[in-house]
């Protein structure tokens, strides 16, 4: 798919704290791109353990229905993988174990573009930013420089598990405030509201129309019914990375990222639960 004039997107993953957030901010986006033909993997970073005030309700419990209800979201949407990297929800810190499971996923399913939220944004009116958004948004800055680029860095994962270095073309930060990039999700609005009302431990439906009120507020300086707004960072491939890709390439095929991605994603998934 062709976002623009100089991005061209055959991959897209969205890298996210909690089961639901990338429902509320991009879901929209999510849809429309996985209709033009984009992969999309989720990777949530912590199992949503936390999200509830019902005394009766178990840590262990909320776990397992989070993640099917980020797994129901995911198959409405189109999204291709799921990836629970099963970190504390609420206790989540950009550690370098963190770090590394993001960077794993990143050189496994290496995509075009990365979403994220911004962790620059620590409040606003009426609303202070989950802490977990804050970790989960700056591991990611600290993917793309250095942890999923940089073939010295954490080498185990090309040393050990074959999975090279890698850069997205763009990362999206979801844009609470001033977005940079608006994109038209006027046509797959009625997915993006199922997908997030699919969220039934979080969300009752009476209380969703705020996310319309966003979106049509996002959209009116460009006259879209409903859209999502972004900050965007693009990257330029570096030398240092095409050099290796060209010799990894002559040297050794089997040995790229991405070929080894299905057989280990599958055995990921098949895991017994940390
Ligand atoms: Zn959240």
């Amino acid at each position: 798919m062709r976002f623009d004039k100089t991005l061209e997107v055959q991959r897209a993953m969205a890298i996210y704290a909690h089961p639901d957030d990338a429902e509320f901010g991009m879901a929209g986006t999510v849809a429309k791109w996985a209709k033009a033909g984009v992969e999309f993997t989720y990777c949530m970073v912590t199992n949503g353990a936390s999200g509830s005030q019902d005394p009766k309700m178990t840590r262990k419990r909320l776990r397992n229905v989070r993640a099917a209800e980020q797994r129901e979201a995911a198959r409405i949407l189109g999204v291709k993988n799921v990836v629970f990297l099963d970190f504390e929800d609420g206790y989540l810190e950009p550690t370098i174990d963190v770090r590394r499971a993001v960077a794993r996923e990143i050189r496994r399913h290496r995509p075009d573009v990365i979403f994220t939220m911004d962790p620059t944004t620590r409040y606003g009116g009426g609303y202070v930013n989950h802490p977990d958004h804050i970790a989960a948004g700056e591991v990611v800055l600290r993917s793309i420089n250095p942890d999923a680029s940089t073939r010295q860095m954490l080498p185990e994962l090309w040393q050990k598990e074959r999975l090279e270095p890698h850069k997205p073309k763009a990362l999206f930060l979801m844009a609470f405030g001033k977005p940079d990039t608006i994109v038209d999700v006027s046509d797959v609005v009625e997915i993006k509201m199922r997908a997030l009302l699919a969220h039934r431990s979080q969300i009752e439906p009476e209380s969703v129309d705020f996310v319309r009120g966003w979106m049509r507020e996002t959209g009116k300086k460009k006259r879209y019914s409903y859209a999502e707004g972004f900050k965007v960072l693009r990257f330029e491939e570096d030398g240092q990375t095409r050099r290796d890709a060209r010799r990894e390439g002559r040297k050794a095929p089997q040995a790229r990222g991405r070929r080894a991605s299905p057989r280990t994603t599958r055995a990921r998934r098949g895991r017994p639960a940390r």
